[in-house]
């Protein structure tokens, strides 16, 4: 069912965790919505073994996906209409509704959700492609307890690197954190745990050249001529959110739409995010999900008050 040529109470952009979550629940409490997204499943898709979907032990990214859009589907009809397509541009128009452009259509809706969420800057190395999920991994906590008792890296120099060494610290070996410059983006807080912590060793002015390995990672080289032997790298440095089709909302330096975290109300009124493509501190499946239900939660009564 297409059929877009409506005015919606709410419009939902994405359909990561955070996106289905909220169709759900907005289906279940009646309100007249949409979802616009180009495919379901989000970030994770890509992952063979999910281990912290709570409630499963272990499900690949492929299946989480059609879950979440079977769970949609299953609303689809009166309240909830599905949308695939890629969302270009939001506006507010004079009389406080939303309009939400995307290739085809331009859908007037009273309040909006966006959880684009986004991507994971990509480690610039020779070979590091060709080991993505082979080793090299963009989520410590997703992947990290699967290097129990090995060497590790962790690439990069901020809250995310800082506080994923800290946590590998716990199951790996040694860890080293190597990071471009000489300087900390991490709060010092985090830095002075790290330092008190022996098996991490920070290794400054460090560029990373080329990942090593055969089928799975076995080492990489640093500043042309220094090689380490790890059977895992863990690459945090930084996330580009998909936000750049909404201008008018609030955003941290990066992009990320700024929340507040009770409600996830952005700085516009009619306006919520959740997930990712939020400011939130950590980004996971499970904290998506209950940042759209919060949100879905106040929508609720923001539409009916
Ligand atoms: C490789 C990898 C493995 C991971 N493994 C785990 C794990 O094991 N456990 C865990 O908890 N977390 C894991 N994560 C993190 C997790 O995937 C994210 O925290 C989660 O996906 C965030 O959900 P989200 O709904 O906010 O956004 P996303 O998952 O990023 O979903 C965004 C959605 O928006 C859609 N979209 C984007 N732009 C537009 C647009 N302009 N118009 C319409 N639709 C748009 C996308 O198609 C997608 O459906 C992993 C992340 C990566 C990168």
């Amino acid at each position: 069912m297409e059929n877009t040529n409506q005015e919606y109470g709410l419009v939902i952009i994405g359909g990561g965790p955070a996106g289905s979550a909220a169709a759900v629940y907005a289906a279940r409490k009646n309100i007249k919505s949409a979802i616009i997204t180009t495919e379901f499943g989000g970030q994770s898709v890509v992952s063979d073994d999910i281990q912290n979907w709570i409630g499963t032990a272990h499900i690949s990214g492929m299946d989480l996906a059609k879950d979440l859009e079977n769970h949609v589907k299953e609303y689809q009809g009166e309240f909830l209409n599905i949308v695939k397509d890629k969302v270009v541009k939001v506006t507010q128009n004079e009389d406080k509704t939303f309009s939400i452009k995307t290739g085809k259509d331009d859908i007037i809706a009273k309040a909006v959700l966006v959880t684009t969420g986004s991507v994971r800057r990509k480690l610039e190395a020779k070979n590091a492609d060709v080991f993505e999920h082979k080793g090299l991994t963009y989520c410590a906590s997703c992947d990290g307890p699967m290097y129990k008792g090995e060497d590790v890296v962790v690439v990069g120099g901020g809250n995310a690197a800082f506080e994923s060494a800290l946590q590998l610290s716990s199951y790996c070996k040694k860890v080293y954190i190597l990071n471009r410059t000489d300087k900390y983006r991490a709060d010092q807080i985090t830095v002075d745990k790290v330092l008190k912590i022996e098996n991490i060793q920070i290794i400054n002015n460090a560029v990373i050249n080329e990942v090593l390995g055969d089928k799975f990672v076995d080492g990489l080289i640093y500043n042309n001529a220094e090689k380490l032997d790890v059977s895992g790298i863990f690459v945090e440095i930084g996330q580009i959110p998909n936000t750049d089709y909404i201008e008018f909302v609030n955003k941290n330096t990066v992009g990320n739409i700024i929340t507040d975290s009770r409600t996830q109300r952005t700085s516009i009124e009619g306006v919520w995010a959740a997930g990712d493509c939020t400011d939130g501190l950590y980004h996971q499946n499970n904290i998506a999900v209950g940042d759209a239900v919060k949100a879905l939660e106040n929508v609720f009564v923001w539409l009916r008050g």
